[in-house]
């Protein structure tokens, strides 16, 4: 059996590629300084941030299951899934 050492991205589950982002599970701003960070793609912590306001992070959303799901971030997956792993949407807004 091939030996697989790729990382996947916790959130859509495809290889990650550049860009790649660290996402904090608590939100810098909330006291997560100090907290462990997941590896994703850009994009992916993109739109987290662009759905999830950072207490709506801490509060609820600081596991990658939770944030799972979340109806539009599932859209999101479904859609992301089909584009090239380095594809990153600078459209996406911080909310
Ligand atoms: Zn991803």
């Amino acid at each position: 059996m091939p030996e697989i050492n790729e990382e996947l991205c916790p959130l859509c589950g495809r290889v990650l590629a550049d860009p790649i982002s660290r996402h904090h599970l608590i939100p810098l701003s909330k006291g997560g300084k100090d907290t462990p960070t997941i590896a994703m793609h850009k994009i992916c912590q993109n739109k987290i941030h662009a759905v999830f306001t950072e207490t709506e992070l801490k509060n609820y959303y600081y596991t990658v299951e939770r944030i799972q799901e979340n109806e539009e971030i599932n859209k999101f997956i479904k859609w992301v899934k089909k584009k090239e792993l380095s594809f990153n949407d600078v459209s996406i807004k911080k909310k």
